[in-house]
């Protein structure tokens, strides 16, 4: 499995969606600050 975050809530998950917002989770690495000023 992979490791994904909702761009949203900016919470880990494993699914393509966030059980939260819905939202479509992007694949979480692990420079997750280059990917947090890319998302905005
Ligand atoms: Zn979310």
């Amino acid at each position: 499995m992979k490791l994904k975050k909702c761009p949203e809530c900016k919470k880990y998950t494993l699914k393509e969606k966030c059980p939260k917002c819905s939202s479509k989770t992007k694949e979480a690495h692990y420079k997750f600050l280059r990917i947090k000023s890319l998302s905005k």
